[in-house]
């Protein structure tokens, strides 16, 4: 049986190569030729629109059309460098495909087909494309110009003799047409010997002539790999040149007389030199064209076109998933599936002007925080504790009405939207649905447990101006709850707000005050060789009671009150105070400080200077630091943060992406922002060593970083599994709990080698 058996569709593929490779030049071919052509190729497969096109200074020429929609002309433009760069894009998009031809007139076939006949289409454009070339070759050779025509009737009758020969070049193979020009050459320039010779990467090959045996030591020498060469060697004269046409590199021509040669035959030299490069592009062409018409070949690159073909559509299918994914990502909370605070806030605002426009029942938001969340974490495990938060979000969805929503927004804080519900008695049939679920117990891994959670109701009124306020009261009525004894609802009244205890809001200004916000710090490793390149400052607060709280506990409170910004101010004068004690350390030359900031200090030109006031006041060297910022932040700042960004990375500070994954809009950021670092966010590593789709985001995000020259780093590595799974994604770099969890700079010290005493700037 055959290697290749031809492939049920290749034969009427064969017989089209047949009628193309009969096709006339582009400069004898008529629209009528055209017409046929594409008719023929339509019975194999539908064509929507052809067009071929060439470029002139004054702006593309159709020189042939069919069904072209009017908006694509005008999509394309008139001028360049962005048509050709249109057309490259066009290529593989809906059944498009677009292929440069080397022709005089036209530069470019588009035909828009079937997206699944891709395939052969662009074999047998790739086919019409070769036989435009070779046309349009062949008639440049056997037009051939010299200044040396018309010269003299001697130099006139040299040129004829060469351009009769070059007109045997469709009828005579290549080597006897050389072997006819070293004959005419012999006589005419006094040649001694003709040599062509192609250099390889290890050595270089006879071409003519071929066979050639004998020593070509000498030979080889004089073929300089860019430049012409001349020598004298026992009394003959030598001349080596490169036959190039634009980039490409065909052979080496070598001549050898028996007398120097004068200024004229040097022309002579040029014109011949011209004649034989055209004369090997024919030939190289010619070769390519065999290729098609042979249904062994047609067959074999039928398949590695389908091939490749299989592999873009994957790929484009793989990158349009995690585009989905980031969209429904961008709005949920990435453990329970539930909406996220942004969906809620966005929620919330639809119901705000509706109620606010429309009046109607109104609607009420409860609270709900679990009661020591910590210690059953501290108890049964961070992952007993993520089961729980997850069956939590599943019971509280199932005691919902179909209007209603509930958000996790973050921790073991939940927010359930009732609409059409007002006051105690709107709420009352959720709030006891809630409380009849959550009494029984909990299924984790190996054990029970039983919750109770405290809840603060706040419903919407004519008094009430934003929902961040009805929020608020809500958030008030639960931290009532929390101090009454926690296990019970409490409905918010003024006395919520009048309590002499202070408020999540007034002990965050006091820790600020306090100095009891601290950076504590990650580190970033290089997963092939574990070597430490970076920190990720993350802010602590230790609380009047010794404890530590993590930032996701309070950054979202700190955006809520408007601490934020000296939240991160207080951060960067620590961090930077840090990075000054230990640059006196050599591996600190090595690695970052990546510092997390919000999207507000990119709004305003004198926010930004405040931050490179601080580096400037603390005397730290900007290049060691890293801004992260959140991409839903910086889409929510106006069109000049670009332009801070620009200038942030101008003063040497560089800048990356964080959670991306977890709450972006689009994979455009990318594009977007001018970025240097990408952050996986921690949620595709937790699952992606139980969801393929996450490990095939990961994969696809490498590739994108690695395409766009962005360094990838990947949060949240918590398992071994996880960190060797990363190292054999060949994924640069991560951080996480596994590899060292966030850190009290004392004890990163030790971690950065001994002092050198050398000044680090
Ligand atoms: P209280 O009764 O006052 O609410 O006490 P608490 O222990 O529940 O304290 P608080 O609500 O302030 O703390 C919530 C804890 O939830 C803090 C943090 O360790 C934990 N936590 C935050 N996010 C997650 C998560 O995604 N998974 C798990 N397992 N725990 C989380
Ligand atoms: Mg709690």
């Amino acid at each position: 049986m055959s290697v290749y058996s031809l492939e049920q569709d290749a034969s009427p593929l064969l017989a089209l190569v047949a009628s193309i490779l009969a096709f006339p030049p582009a400069a004898q071919a008529s629209p009528a030729h055209y017409r046929r052509l594409f008719t023929d190729l339509r019975q194999w497969t539908p064509l929507h629109q052809i067009g071929l096109l060439g470029l002139s200074p004054h702006g593309p020429v159709w020189h042939y059309e069919e069904g072209l929609a009017p908006g694509l002309k005008a999509q394309l433009g008139r001028e360049e460098p962005g048509l050709s760069e249109g057309l490259a894009a066009l290529d593989g998009q809906q059944g498009w495909c677009v292929l440069p031809v080397q022709d005089d007139r036209i530069q470019w076939l588009l035909v828009q087909g079937e997206p699944h006949e891709q395939a052969g289409l662009r074999l047998l454009l790739e086919c019409l494309a070769k036989r435009l070339a070779e046309a349009s070759t062949h008639a440049r050779l056997t037009d051939p110009a010299s200044p040396l025509f018309g010269r003299d009737p001697d130099w006139q009758h040299k040129i004829e003799q060469i351009n009769r020969i070059l007109r045997l070049a469709n009828s005579l193979p290549t080597q006897a047409l050389l072997a006819q020009l070293d004959g005419v050459l012999q006589s005419s320039l006094g040649l001694h010997q003709l040599h062509l010779m192609r250099l390889g990467p290890k050595e270089a090959s006879h071409l003519y002539p071929h066979p050639f045996q004998g020593e070509d030591g000498f030979l080889r020498g004089l073929c300089h790999e860019t430049n012409p060469t001349e020598r004298e060697q026992d009394g003959l004269y030598w001349y080596s040149t490169p036959l190039r046409l634009q980039q490409h590199y065909f052979a080496h021509l070598l001549l050898a007389t028996t007398r120097p040669l004068g200024a004229d035959d040097r022309l002579f030299l040029d014109f011949l030199r011209n004649q034989l490069t055209l004369l090997l592009e024919l030939g190289q062409i010619r070769q390519q064209l065999n290729d098609f018409n042979s249904p062994e070949r047609l067959n074999h690159r039928l398949q590695l076109l389908r091939q490749a073909n299989l592999r873009l559509q994957k790929q484009l299918r793989q990158h349009q998933e995690l585009e989905r994914k980031l969209q429904f990502d961008a709005l949920h909370d990435p453990l329970t599936g539930l909406a996220n605070r942004s969906l809620l806030m966005d929620h919330l605002q639809h119901a705000m002007s509706h109620y606010q426009r429309h009046g109607g029942v109104g609607f009420t938001l409860i609270f709900l925080d679990i009661d020591h969340f910590k210690q059953i974490n501290d108890e049964l495990g961070h992952g007993n504790g993520d089961l729980l938060l997850k069956e939590l979000g599943r019971r509280l969805q199932g005691c919902l009405r179909q209007n209603d929503l509930v958000a996790r927004l973050g921790g073991d804080e939940f927010v359930i939207y009732l609409d059409n519900s007002l006051g105690e008695e709107g709420a009352g049939p959720v709030l006891n649905r809630i409380m009849a679920r959550l009494a029984y117990p909990f299924r984790l891994t190996g054990m029970e447990q039983t919750i109770t959670v405290s809840m603060g109701v706040a419903s919407v009124s004519a008094q009430t101006q934003e929902v961040s306020e009805l929020l608020h009261q809500a958030d008030l009525a639960m931290y009532r709850a929390k101090r009454n004894g926690r296990a019970r609802v409490v409905h918010y009244s003024a006395e919520c707000a009048e309590q002499a205890w202070s408020s999540p809001e007034e002990q965050l200004t006091n820790a600020l005050a306090e100095g009891r916000i601290l950076p504590y710090f990650q580190p970033v490793i290089r997963l092939e060789d574990n070597c430490l390149v970076g920190l990720e400052v993350m802010a602590r607060w230790v609380t009047r009671e010794g404890e530590l709280k993590d930032a996701f506990d309070f950054i979202p409170l700190a955006e809520q009150c408007g601490l934020i910004e000296a939240l991160d101010h207080k951060i960067l004068h620590q961090a930077c105070q840090q990075l000054r004690l230990w640059l006196p350390r050599a591996d600190l030359r090595k690695f970052k400080l990546a510092i997390n900031l919000c999207g507000q200090h990119l709004a305003s030109e004198p926010a930004v200077q405040a931050l490179l006031d601080i580096i400037a006041a603390e005397g730290v060297y900007a290049g060691y630091l890293i801004f992260e910022f959140n991409e839903r932040e910086l889409s929510r700042q106006d069109a000049d943060i670009i332009t801070r960004l620009h200038e942030l990375r101008a003063r040497g500070i560089q800048i990356s992406l964080d959670d991306f994954g977890s709450g972006f809009s689009s994979l455009n950021s990318l594009f977007h922002y001018p970025v240097d670092y990408v952050k996986v966010d921690d949620g595709f590593t937790h699952r992606m060593l139980h969801s393929p789709k996450d490990l095939a985001l990961i994969r696809a995000m490498r590739d994108i970083c690695r395409d766009l020259d962005l360094a990838l780093v990947v949060e949240g590595i918590e398992s071994q599994a996880q960190l060797h799974q990363l190292i054999e994604l060949g994924c640069p770099f991560g951080q996480g709990r596994y590899i060292s969890p966030p850190l009290p700079g004392s004890d990163i010290t030790p971690l950065l080698g001994p002092e050198t005493g050398l000044d680090p700037d």
